[in-house]
């Protein structure tokens, strides 16, 4: 059975070398926001600018590994229902909701939930990068740049499976952003095999 993650919310745990990590959306249009640490070196980190360099591509699918700030290969993506996911925007935050949504008294956020979640692994707040934002749907116009961010397309029961490259501690929520999960905020099931 997988575990679920309750609407705006996050979890921290471990996973093995050659393990799989399955994220599931049961009921379609959520987000999952995805960090990755190596557990025997937490200086080291999944890192969006080399992936995406390394790719020459913004969309991540089947195939496609996902890379450490230091080169390494630390997930690759073996199984995807979606064929979108977004690795360019920051973990939603206080600061997010502040900024683009206006409110006064803002919820904390993927980023927030990351941080309480990893802080017990010893990650602390400056030390969360770009997440893999897993279901994320922003389509980019190719002249201008301008960046959108719409409906995820991920149906209910969507899955999107990782192989662990080497023995990680993983970051991951249940995305807090109305913008990025079409107007509602639901839960992300996990498991690890
Ligand atoms: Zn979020």
């Amino acid at each position: 059975m997988p575990h679920e993650i309750a609407p705006r919310s996050g979890v921290a745990f471990t996973i093995d070398k050659g393990q799989t990590l399955t994220v599931i959306d049961p009921r379609g249009e959520q987000v999952a926001d995805l960090l990755a640490f190596n557990r025997d070196d937490i200086g080291e980190v999944i890192s969006s600018g080399r992936t995406l360099d390394y790719a020459s591509r913004i969309y991540l699918t089947t195939g496609d590994p996902l890379y450490s700030n230091r080169s390494n290969v630390m997930l690759t993506i073996v199984e995807d229902d979606v064929g979108r996911h977004d690795f360019l925007l920051t973990p939603c935050s206080k600061d997010t909701f502040r900024i683009i949504y206006g409110d006064t008294d803002p919820h904390r956020g993927c980023f927030g939930n990351l941080a309480e979640a990893l802080a017990p692994h010893g990650v602390t707040p400056d030390m969360i990068p770009i997440a893999f934002n897993v279901f994320m749907n922003v389509p980019i116009d190719g002249t201008t740049g301008e960046l959108k961010v719409e409906p995820p397309l991920s149906k209910a029961g969507d899955r999107l499976v990782l192989r662990a490259e080497m023995d990680l501690i993983i970051g991951l929520t249940a995305c807090s952003a109305l913008q990025s999960n079409n107007g509602s905020f639901k839960p992300i099931h996990w498991m690890v095999e």
